[in-house]
Formats: C-alpha cells, sequence, structure tokens
C-alpha cells in the first residue's frame, strides 16, 4: 500500500491587529520551515485551508519533525496523518493499517470527509459511512459517536491526494516569533530566567541573551551550562544571539565600597545597565528577567524599583505573580528545569550578602552606588561581551 505520513499544523488565533492573515501566515511557515532544519530529511510545507501540510521526501525522519514542530508558537493543534491515492480502497486500505495510530486510545470516533475534489465520486456522507464502517471493523472494541466523539478521523478528498488524519495534540500556542520586536533576556543558570525567555517568546518576541559571569569565582561549566539553556530556548525561540559579561570587576568594586546589605541590589543595577547598554545595540526594546515578586529580598516590590531605576527601557517580568512551584512546572514542561537544576555556581550565590536589605531606600541605594565609577565600570564590562549564536 503506498500512503506517505504528512503532518498538519493548524494555526492558532491571529491576536495581533497590526498583523495580517497573509504576514502572519508567511511568518509561521518560515519559522516552520527553519525547525525542520533540526530534522534529518527533506521537508515540503504547503499551506491550505487554514492548514499547513509538511511532507517528507522518502526517508525523512518524521518522529523528529513532529517533536520540533510542537515547539513552533503560534501553532494550535499538530495532528500526524496520512496521504494516499484518491480511491476508495486505498483509503480504507490506509484506515485499517493505521487505525490505532489514527485513533490513538479513543473509546468513540466520528468519521468527517471534506471533499474538495467535487469531481470524486463519493459524498461527504457516503465517504464518513464506509470509513467508519472499515475501523469498526478494524478496532471492534470502538463505538461510533456523532455528537461528542473522543477522536474525529478526517478524510480529505484534495486535488491531487486523499489526506487522512485522527488524533490531534495541543501545538505549542502563542504567536510566531518574529511577530513582535526584539527583547533582551537577563539568562542566569537559575530555574526562572529560561521560563521567562519562553514565555517572552511565546507572544512573538525574538531573543538575545545575556549571562553574567564573574570568573575565577564561577567556572567555564556554568557558563556551558547557560549555553545548554540557550540552545533549549531556542528550539523554541529560533536563533538565540548570547552574550557573556564578564562583571567580575564590577562586583569586587562593590564589595571593597559599599554597604554589605546592598550587595545584590547593587549588581543588579550594574547588570540591567550593561543589559540595556547590549539591548540597543542589538536593537532590542525591552528587557526580561525572572524575577517574582518577594521571592528572595532582591525580589521584594521595592528591590524591583530600585533595580528599575538603574535603566529606562522597560523591564518585562513574566513570572511576577508565579510561585516557584508553577515556574518549576513549566521548566519541567519545557525542559529547562533538568539544566537549571545542574550544580554549578552562580555569581550571585557566591556574593550573596548574609543580611540583604529588603526594604531599601532608592536615595541610600543611589549614594552608596555614587561612590563607584558607574560609567566606567559598565563601558569596560560591556567590552568584555563574547557573542554566541545559538540555534
Ligand atoms: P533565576 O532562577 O532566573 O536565576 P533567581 O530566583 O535565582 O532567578 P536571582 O538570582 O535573584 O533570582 O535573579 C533574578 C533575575 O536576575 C534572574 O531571573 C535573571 O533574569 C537575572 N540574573 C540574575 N543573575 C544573573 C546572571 N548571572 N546573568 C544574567 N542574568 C542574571
Ligand atoms: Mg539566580
Amino acid at each position: 500500500m503506498n500512503a506517505n505520513e504528512i503532518i498538519l499544523l493548524k494555526y492558532g488565533e491571529i491576536v495581533l491587529k497590526g498583523l495580517n492573515r497573509n504576514k502572519f501566515n508567511q511568518l509561521l511557515e518560515k519559522n516552520v520551515r527553519r525547525a525542520l532544519k533540526k530534522a534529518d530529511g527533506e521537508f515540503r510545507t504547503e499551506y491550505a485551508q487554514s492548514i499547513l501540510f509538511v511532507r517528507g521526501a522518502e526517508g525523512s525522519d518524521m518522529d523528529a519533525a513532529f517533536a520540533l514542530l510542537k515547539k513552533v508558537f503560534g501553532v494550535a493543534t499538530v495532528c500526524r496523518g496520512l496521504e494516499c491515492e484518491k480511491d476508495m480502497d486505498a483509503i480504507r486500505a490506509v484506515l485499517r493499517e493505521h487505525a490505532d495510530g489514527l485513533l490513538g486510545a479513543a473509546r468513540s470516533f466520528k468519521c468527517e470527509a471534506k471533499r474538495s475534489d467535487k469531481q470524486f465520486p463519493l459524498k461527504s456522507p457516503e465517504i464518513c459511512a464506509v470509513c467508519g464502517e472499515e475501523l469498526l471493523e478494524a478496532c471492534p472494541h470502538l463505538r461510533v459517536d456523532v455528537h461528542d466523539p473522543e477522536v474525529t478521523v478526517t478524510i480529505e478528498i484534495r486535488d491531487r491526494a486523499a489526506v487522512v488524519h485522527g488524533v490531534r495534540e495541543h501545538g505549542a500556542g502563542g504567536i510566531p516569533v518574529g511577530s513582535e520586536d526584539r527583547a533582551m533576556l537577563l539568562l542566569s543558570g537559575g530555574i526562572d530566567s529560561p521560563v521567562a525567555g519562553y514565555m517572552t517568546a511565546k507572544r512573538g518576541a525574538e531573543l538575545d541573551a545575556v549571562y553574567f559571569e564573574t570568573p575565577p569565582y564561577t567556572s567555564e561549566a556554568a557558563r556551558e551550562k547557560v549555553i545548554s539553556l540557550a540552545r533549549k530556548l531556542a528550539e523554541y525561540a529560533g536563533t538565540i544571539r548570547l552574550h557573556s559579561v564578564n562583571l567580575t570587576e564590577v562586583q569586587q568594586a562593590i564589595a571593597a565600597n559599599c554597604d554589605e546589605r546592598l550587595f545584590t541590589l547593587l549588581l543588579r543595577r550594574f547588570m540591567m545597565r550593561c543589559a540595556e547598554r547590549l539591548a540597543v545595540q542589538a536593537d532590542a526594546v525591552a528587557l526580561v528577567t525572572g524575577e517574582s515578586i518577594g521571592q528572595v529580598a532582591s525580589q521584594t516590590m521595592r528591590s524591583i524599583a530600585s533595580t528599575d531605576d538603574a535603566v529606562t527601557l522597560p523591564v518585562l517580568r513574566p513570572c511576577i505573580g508565579l510561585d516557584k512551584e508553577e515556574i518549576v512546572v513549566r521548566a519541567r514542561q519545557i525542559g529547562t528545569f533538568e539544566i537549571s537544576t545542574l550544580p554549578y555556581e552562580d555569581c550571585c550565590v557566591l556574593f550573596t550578602p548574609r543580611h540583604p536589605n529588603t526594604r531599601p531606600v532608592l536615595d541610600d541605594v543611589r549614594a552608596e552606588e555614587a561612590k563607584l565609577d558607574v560609567d566606567g565600570l559598565v563601558e569596560r564590562a560591556v567590552r568584555t561581551d563574547r557573542v554566541l549564536r545559538v540555534w
């Protein structure tokens, strides 16, 4: 029997007023093709009637393609199907052979026919009747439920071929990366910032990321971990330019001159300033962090306000209202948790004050910082920027 595997993507809702349907479709198709480059094989895409059809040349890795396409933002549902000759015998043979895959664990189903080729000899209800019978014979434990089926098996009679598909899975949702501007993610090796990056990309933003290291207090292994995190994020966000910036001099200057209770906050302000400088160079219009209110001393509302005071770009904090546990659930879902929990030191951990000030007064923070050559420190730190493209 001659049937080819095919993947069908149903697009999500177009939520952006400024982006018309055509642009949205083109962007999403471009992102789909880019994702498919990571799978072995050659793939073609075709958009028709609100569905993107993905076909692989002989020997292409359709399993890998399916897994990759589940991570493309803007896709509402993903479904595997089969394409065969436009002939009822061929269609029945496909149904018989692939009944398990088409129906999954469902106990009830219905058939639905779409007949865009109006020359096809059978009408839609007749196609459904024949196909339903075939599936019932192949899987006698099933029943037909036309009102509330667990799975709908769709038989499409298209111009050149017939396509049969069943169980649908959720796509990544969101809107296509590139439908928004670029954002600069402050990516530590922790659990929260990768989730924040994921959530921002899900709403269409392209990402640059910056990691601040303080060698020799932080190791090359800690940087490798952040690179792995960026790679994992890139599965969703597309290409990410990952910047690494050396903050050792800044950290030493703070440690030598400032009030210990404000160490973390002052360091965070330097991070924000450096990130902002790189953001402007990268044409990014916002900064993104993984902060959530009250999670640690440097994330009380007052501390967050003092952090924001150092920059003028808007700072997005998608995790702001999530509990740690909720963030962990998401980190597990997207596959960053296992990487984030690898045991490498974070520059802030090595520099944590014993009694941090959780209610910093902005004037005090500014006064402490005025003891330092802020511009010079930022300038020299930004010059250490090393960029790595991950995708
Ligand atoms: P995360 O799990 O993301 O590290 P966290 O709960 O450990 O967050 P903090 O260490 O207080 O929180 O950091 C708050 C935010 O500041 C992080 O989410 C991240 O966006 C940014 N940040 C902290 N350390 C770094 C770093 N070394 N490099 C880049 N960004 C950082
Ligand atoms: Mg951290």
